[in-house]
């Protein structure tokens, strides 16, 4: 019964995107690929492809199916990049992140580099997390670490993609600090009060900032969270 309506409801959400074009191919096929219902918590595994974010343990949310998709897009993530993501949550948006920098890992020579890292300052939600991304197929590609994601990774990693899926008011500069050149960072920026997801691109001289679109996330929280205001 619940098996179908999942199977029924991703279907309609997975014909949306093909008739809406808002999602480059690639994120569409992640989405297909990754089963969200293994990351939602029991008693909301009905509503799992009903367009909405989810609450998850601790006051955080686990996004809605296209904002988690739409960031995977925003960050311009394609196969083979090396990505951070701070705020692991559920584990979800790691899944996908993993599923189209990896592609097919199954019976594939794996690479000595890791592709995906992610952080979660929640024991408990980087204990969900783990248990979850422990039963897919691209674990063992997967470094989940726990700690405040505001500090960076914590042995100073470089990236070319960071995804940052909780509110800051500013971008944090060990963030910045371990963002390679042409590099892309995805995050939501309190601005006033106004949340935006912008997208920043590294350049020689600093990171250039677009505006892409007015969202909702929880607060990030650590040295460089929304609400430690720090001496300037
Ligand atoms: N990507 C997640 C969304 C989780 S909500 C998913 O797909 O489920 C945002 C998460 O950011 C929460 O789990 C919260 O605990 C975490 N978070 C907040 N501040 C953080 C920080 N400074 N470092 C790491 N994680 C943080």
């Amino acid at each position: 019964m619940l098996e179908e309506k999942l199977r029924q409801d991703k279907k309609k959400l997975i014909s949306f995107y093909k008739r809406s074009d808002l999602l480059p191919k690639r994120v569409v096929k992640a989405f297909r690929k990754v089963k969200r219902e293994h990351f939602v918590l029991e008693k909301y595994k009905e509503h799992t492809y009903i367009n909405s974010p989810l609450p998850l343990l601790e006051g955080a949310t686990i996004s809605s199916p296209t904002m988690s998709l739409l960031l995977c897009k925003y960050a311009k993530l394609k196969k083979n990049d090396k990505v951070l993501e701070v705020g692991t949550g559920s584990g979800y948006q790691t899944a996908l992140i993993a599923q189209i920098v990896l592609g097919n890992t199954k019976g594939k020579k794996k690479d000595k580099i890791k592709k995906v890292y992610s952080i979660e300052i929640s024991k408990k939600l980087h204990k969900y997390a783990e248990e979850r991304l422990q039963e897919t197929d691209y674990y063992d590609q997967i470094v989940l670490a726990q700690g405040d994601g505001t500090k960076g990774w914590p042995n100073g990693e470089t990236f070319q993609k960071i995804i940052v899926t909780a509110t800051g008011r500013e971008i944090p500069p060990p963030l910045i600090k371990q963002l390679e050149k042409k590099g892309t960072l995805v995050m939501p920026k309190k601005e006033n009060d106004d949340e935006w997801l912008i997208r920043g691109i590294k350049k020689a001289s600093g990171l250039d900032i677009e505006y892409l679109d007015r969202v909702r996330f929880v607060s990030l929280k650590g040295k460089y969270g929304r609400n430690n205001r720090r001496a300037s």
